[in-house]
């Protein structure tokens, strides 16, 4: 059986707890291999640990540090089926999927790689004579990530490698659904050649290694990806704390259809972002915000497309929607079935938990499909995390960009329609991070920020050079060559 420890000071190490935990395979529930679990000693270790490595690795000049992220991003590309097979296994996704997944690290590491020769300042003129005035991009220290299962390495790789770029030391706690390919990617980070201590990674659960990461002294700063409970709760303790922190949450993402839109490509969209990953992207589409007059003809050909939706092992290539997480997941989602039946949503298609073709033996639930859905009932509103997608339909954009504003959320929007104007009005007026142009909710790429507004986050970015933001600070930079001590604000006026 594989076992797995924690990575402390370049070191595989199990955690003096003694105890191991079972990862399990959601699809059938066969049991993995084991993972160490960890207490709050095994994070001041790895604090410390990281500690002495970021004051040495903050002196070594960025672009030496981005050759160790190449080597990073050539190492995942040539691992990356065996990355995706591991995903697979161990959170469900199907394989096209998880390969997507791997490809957006890759495609991270080059990129975070590349700003090794830029991390871009400003030079600005000074209003004094003989003066020069910069501002310089410097490491924060120490950065705790504490990551989701759903997009277990992408993520990771999100927070991770601007870090590293940036000049930090990290101390990692995956979720505890996916410490295998945590695991898997630190390795590649150790084969990579990145020096000990900067990269730690400690298993264990969220309330006490996560609370212990959020707790630590040391540790300056907190990138967290996860549910808006525990989000909360980081966000509180880390302010009191004085601590920085960035935190991507959860979503209620909405497609809207006009009626001049493609019904066909609509219903593509629909399909691919709210049953993908079975309905668990933060950015799925669970909301369908259609335009009264062409409902009917959409729901139709969103009912079509669902009927060919083959359930199973992700790792079988026919397959388009594997398991949902875990167990209690699935209840939450049957239980939000039930709520919207009892609210008086009609179901058009799915509610159940599957229990055929010996698929009952791991998490599977039916896409679903619920129509005449008024934006204030709690399925219009709350983050389901499964694959059901309600329709509410509106008389018209107005109406639309009002419902889809109207949650506690905004990560991603989307609207299909041939009429520009109206792009450019849903472009202004949806109030998320992320908007797409007859594109589904979903389709990230690594060098646009990630993130959004309102409940989803607290301003701050994943990828893209917003990233860094979150890894450094700005430390200004006057240099005075005149020889004699000038007084800004007055000298010159
Ligand atoms: P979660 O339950 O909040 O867990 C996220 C991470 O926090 C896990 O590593 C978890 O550890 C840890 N954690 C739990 N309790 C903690 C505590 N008290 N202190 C510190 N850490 C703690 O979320 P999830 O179920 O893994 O992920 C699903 C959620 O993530 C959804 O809401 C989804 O929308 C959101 N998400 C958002 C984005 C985005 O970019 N906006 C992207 C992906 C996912 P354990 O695993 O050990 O519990």
């Amino acid at each position: 059986m594989e076992r797995y420890v924690n990575y402390i000071n370049g070191e595989w190490v199990p955690s003096e707890s003694g105890e191991f935990a079972k990862n399990t395979n959601p699809v059938n529930g066969e049991v993995l291999g084991e993972v160490t679990v960890s207490t709050a000693e095994d994070v001041d270790r790895a604090v410390q640990a990281a500690k002495e490595a970021q004051k040495k690795w903050a002196l070594v000049p960025a672009p030496e540090r981005a050759d160790v992220l190449y080597e990073v991003a050539y190492l995942l590309k040539e691992r990356k089926e065996h990355l995706a097979q591991i995903l697979t296994k161990e959170m469900g996704k199907v394989i096209a999927e998880a390969r997507g997944e791997v490809q957006e690290a890759i495609d991270m590491a080059f990129y975070m790689a590349g700003e090794g020769r830029r991390l871009f300042g400003e030079t600005v003129p000074s209003e004094l004579r003989d003066k020069f005035a910069m501002s310089v991009r410097v490491p924060v220290g120490i950065a705790g990530l504490i990551t989701p299962w759903n997009f277990p390495i992408a993520i990771a790789s999100w927070k991770s490698l601007p870090a590293l770029v940036a000049g930090n030391a990290v101390v990692w706690k995956p979720a505890s659904e996916t410490p295998f390919l945590a695991a898997e990617f630190v390795k590649i980070y150790e084969e990579a050649g990145l020096p000990k201590g900067l990269v730690n990674l400690v298993f264990g659960s969220g309330s006490v290694v996560g609370n212990a990461i959020v707790e630590h002294p040391e540790i300056d700063l907190v990138s967290f990806t996860g549910s808006n409970e525990v989000g909360a709760k980081i966000n509180g303790r880390a302010g009191e704390l004085l601590k920085r922190t960035s935190l991507e949450m959860g979503g209620k993402n909405a497609v809207t259809v006009l009626e001049d839109a493609d019904l066909d490509l609509a219903a593509d969209g629909i399909v691919w972002s709210a049953f993908g990953t079975s309905g668990q992207r933060c950015t799925a589409c669970s909301r369908v915000i259609v335009q009264e007059s062409v409902k009917e003809a959409l729901e139709q050909k969103v009912l079509e497309k669902m009927k060919g939706l083959k359930l199973g092992d992700g790792l079988d290539e026919s397959v388009d929607v594997g398991p949902v997480i875990n167990r209690s997941a699935l209840e939450k989602i049957h239980e939000y079935v039930k709520i919207g039946k009892e609210e008086g949503a009609k179901l058009l298609a799915g509610g159940e938990i599957v229990t055929e073709n010996g698929l009952d033996k791991g998490n599977f639930y039916q896409p679903t499909l619920f129509t005449d859905v008024k934006s204030d009932m709690r399925i219009g509103q709350e983050e389901i995390f499964g694959p059901v997608v309600s329709f509410i339909p509106v008389k018209d954009l107005d109406k639309a960009i009002e419902v889809n504003n109207s949650v506690k959320y905004g990560l991603s929007s989307s609207i299909f329609t041939a009429d520009v104007n109206k792009v450019f009005r849903a472009m202004r007026d949806f109030d998320t991070g992320i908007v797409y142009v007859n594109a589904g909710t979903t389709g990230a790429e690594i060098h646009l920020p990630f993130g959004g507004t309102k409940g989803t986050g607290n301003g701050h970015r994943d990828s893209g050079v917003a990233s860094l933001d979150v890894f450094t600070e700005w430390r200004s930079v006057y240099v005075d060559y005149s020889g004699k001590i000038q007084r800004a604000q007055i000298d010159n006026y």
